[in-house]
């Protein structure tokens, strides 16, 4: 299993120089957590600021979307070759706001998934069930339909997982690291039934991950990071993030 993963999804905030701020400060925190790998995916507009202070450093970038053609007409959309252009690694696909509010189904996921990858940038799948689907028992039914949507005919070299109940994002409400390791156990044993390299695949956690419950989250044998929504908009709190995540390895 590689190191484990924390990731900042800052969503649509921070302009240019917040950006800058934050990467100034933050470095310093955590100039010492080699054990856990860091990802910060700002908006697109904040990408270029955030490379070249990034330059470096350990600390990877990644971007909150892609488009899944090359080039072209497609206005507002930004292509793999852009991404790779302010030295993205990673490409966050197939988050719940874009499959809520963009329309993003499992197919527009899935192609996004392979365009990215056949430009050798990382991704970071999202799947979650929402709240009626947990109350009606069916989480592992949507998580195996997402995951045979989104992954068909896509290997897993590159690719990690990021399990987030769409009830505990932004809520505050945290699924219990119980909830958390149950369903991340379901998606690792999808990946060993159908897919290779299962065991390389990190499986991180999101929803409402703070300061005060990422250890006992990463205490979990499944949960291989996190993606950090709200609380990695501050550098002390996303510092303190992944330093409670190197005190679980
Ligand atoms: C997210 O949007 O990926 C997320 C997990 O958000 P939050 O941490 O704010 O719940």
């Amino acid at each position: 299993m590689p190191k484990p993963l924390i990731a900042a999804n800052w969503k649509m905030n921070k302009t240019i120089e917040e950006t800058g701020d934050f990467i100034s400060s933050f470095f310093s925190m955590v100039k010492d957590a080699a054990d856990v790998d860091i990802l910060i995916a700002p908006p697109f507009t904040s990408l270029s600021v955030a490379s070249r202070l990034l330059k470096g450093t350990d600390i990877e970038l990644g971007a909150q979307n892609v488009f899944y053609e090359e080039k072209g007409a497609f206005t507002g959309e930004v292509s793999p070759a852009m991404l790779l252009s302010v030295n993205c690694s990673h490409v966050i696909i197939g988050h719940s706001e874009r499959r809520q509010y963009f329309s993003e189904t499992d197919e527009i996921v899935n192609k996004k998934i392979k365009t990215a990858r056949k430009n050798n940038l990382n991704v970071i799948l999202c799947i979650g069930e929402s709240l009626k689907e947990r109350e009606d028992n069916k989480t592992f039914e949507v998580l195996e339909k997402q995951l045979s949507g989104s992954l068909k005919d896509v290997q897993m070299e590159g690719i990690d997982i990021a399990y987030e109940p769409i009830w505990a994002i932004g809520t505050g409400k945290t699924a219990t690291p119980g909830q958390a390791n149950e369903a991340h156990k379901f998606i690792r044993g999808w990946l060993r039934k159908n897919r290779e390299g299962a065991e390389g695949v990190r499986i991180l956690y999101g929803g409402s991950v703070t300061p005060e419950n990422i250890e006992s989250l990463m205490a979990e044998p499944e949960v291989n990071g996190a993606l950090v929504g709200g609380a990695s908009l501050k550098p002390d709190s996303f510092a303190k993030i992944v330093k409670g995540a190197k005190g679980r390895i």
